[in-house]
């Protein structure tokens, strides 16, 4: 599943080639998870503006004379990506989404549709604003903070893992990331997360966003032609310490890496260096 690094990195790969296109044409494919909202037509001659994003959406406002006139909300869902080409061809049979522009087409390829396209009269109105509303800090927002990570544990009783995938505290802490950063934070994912002491939840905060650092230096380094999000997903996870390797001696003190599910996730750890 597409990640926040892994969506970064697609923003980052197409953001400055379309700033300033002109929407030509819209072609919409199978059903996505959302409706668009708009009619397709209705887009024809707007400018793209500077693409952003939130979590693991992507808007791409939309300007006409000048002025954000709406824009496009994304989300890869379990199996999209995005690709900007200048001639990308015959849309196949999981590309379900384009936006053909002055300068190329983006195209979402998706073959399992949970992704989706929506269109919003602005990112704080109507379904840009449902779907963002609820979302936790950014990791590397100025704001995400021990302290405020701290305070936010402190409110709920789950495990610190299950706190940190729901994303209403911190987006970005998928499921391998956050494995990876909470070895790196030496905290047993079962914690109960009203119990993680001011201090860990310094250590966690920034253990979030190296790992989330890593995975997007990693993607950096492979921007050129980049196309298949898991394709990065899996090199970060060969540079994995915990993730997909239980039985596996830890690589900091030997004892072998264990397996448990969490919340219907595979949970890895080491049981020596993560402690409660
Ligand atoms: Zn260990």
């Amino acid at each position: 599943m597409p990640e926040l690094p892994e969506v970064e990195v697609t923003r980052q790969s197409f953001c400055e080639r379309i700033h300033g296109a002109r929407v030509t044409a819209v072609r919409v494919g199978k059903p996505l998870r959302w409706p668009l909202g708009v009619v397709p037509d209705s887009l024809v001659a707007r400018t793209v503006g500077e693409v952003a994003r939130r979590g693991k959406y992507l808007w791409l406002p939309l300007e006409d004379d000048g002025r954000e006139a709406g824009g496009l909300l994304m989300h890869l869902g379990m199996s999209g990506s995005l690709a900007f080409s200048p001639a990308p061809g015959d849309a196949g049979v999981h590309d379900h989404f384009d936006l053909v522009t002055s300068r190329g087409t983006l195209r979402l390829t998706d073959p399992r549709r949970f992704g989706a396209v929506v269109w919003s009269a602005s990112r704080s109105d109507g379904m840009a604003a449902k779907l963002l509303n609820g979302l936790g800090l950014e990791p590397f927002d100025p704001a995400f903070t021990g302290a405020h990570l701290h305070a936010a544990l402190k409110r709920r009783r789950v495990a610190v893992k299950l706190a940190l995938l729901s994303g209403d505290i911190v987006v970005g802490a998928g499921n391998i990331y956050a494995c990876e950063a909470l070895f790196a934070a030496g905290i047993d994912p079962r914690t109960r997360s009203d119990r993680i002491s001011r201090p860990r939840a310094e250590r966690l905060a920034a253990a979030i966003r190296d790992t989330l650092a890593r995975a997007l230096a990693l993607g950096g380094s492979t921007l050129r032609d980049f196309r298949d999000a898991h394709g990065m997903e899996g090199r970060f996870q060969a540079q994995a310490r915990v993730y997909g390797r239980a039985g596996v001696p830890c690589d900091a003190c030997g004892t072998p890496l264990r397996r448990i599910v969490q919340g219907q996730r595979a949970t890895f750890f080491c049981p020596t260096c993560q402690r409660r």
